[in-house]
């Protein structure tokens, strides 16, 4: 069976992938997963993907396809294989779909749906110690004096990527992005979507339930 994983930042998306894939008794991999092994294994692909990233824009489609296609063709991934978080675009969809015609294609694409307001909810409220850095969040482990950290007195901040426009922001750059994938694999009949509001348990079993029947 050969399923992806899709969802915004803070979806609880990655939390499902494994135990999804250990359901289905394959592996699953994310793009991140990819380019950490190839800048470790120092591929000629690997190398690629670093001259964009430290230039500071995206790795084009056709390098981070290409990581795919090599990690797919794996003859250790030919029963299937969960793919979290990639196609992330609608030209990566077609790409993907084009490569893998000939194996049958994808079976299932699960999309974890959460509300805006939930994710910045979810995303933002984490704070860090100025000196020490321990990690604190708002809502579920908060300091036991707001703005001071609890092992050494340090200020407490927040990193600019948490802070709620910048995680607006992202989730907003993803959905624009998404929206045309989620509508592709819809249209093909492939597309179930998980509340991925509801209790860690239950998005879970609608997962499984999701990729069984
Ligand atoms: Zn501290």
């Amino acid at each position: 069976m050969r399923v992806i994983l899709m969802g915004p930042p803070g979806s609880g998306k990655g939390t499902q992938a494994a135990s999804i894939a250990n359901h289905l008794g394959v592996e699953s991999v994310s793009s991140g997963d990819l380019f950490r092994d190839h800048q470790k294994r120092d591929t000629e692909l690997g190398r690629l993907a670093r001259s964009f990233m430290e230039r500071g824009v995206y790795v084009p489609d056709d390098v981070t396809i290409k990581m795919v296609m090599d990690w797919i063709d794996d003859p250790a991934h030919a029963n299937g294989f969960v793919l979290d978080g990639f196609p992330r675009t609608h030209a990566q969809a077609v790409a993907l779909d084009e490569e893998i015609e000939s194996l049958g294609g994808i079976d299932r694409v699960l999309f974890f749906r959460v509300a805006q307001n939930e994710l910045v909810r979810r995303l933002t409220g984490r704070m860090i110690c100025r000196q020490c850095q321990t990690p604190y969040h708002a809502q579920s482990s908060p300091p036991n004096t707001e703005g001071v950290c609890d092992r050494c007195g340090g200020e407490l901040y927040e990193r600019n990527d948490d802070k709620a426009e910048v995680v607006t922001k992202r989730i907003q750059i993803y959905s624009d992005e998404t929206e045309p994938v989620v509508e592709y694999y819809r249209s093909g009949g492939k597309l179930r979507e998980i509340d991925g509001e509801a209790s860690i348990d239950a998005v879970s079993e609608a997962s499984l339930a999701a990729v069984s029947g």
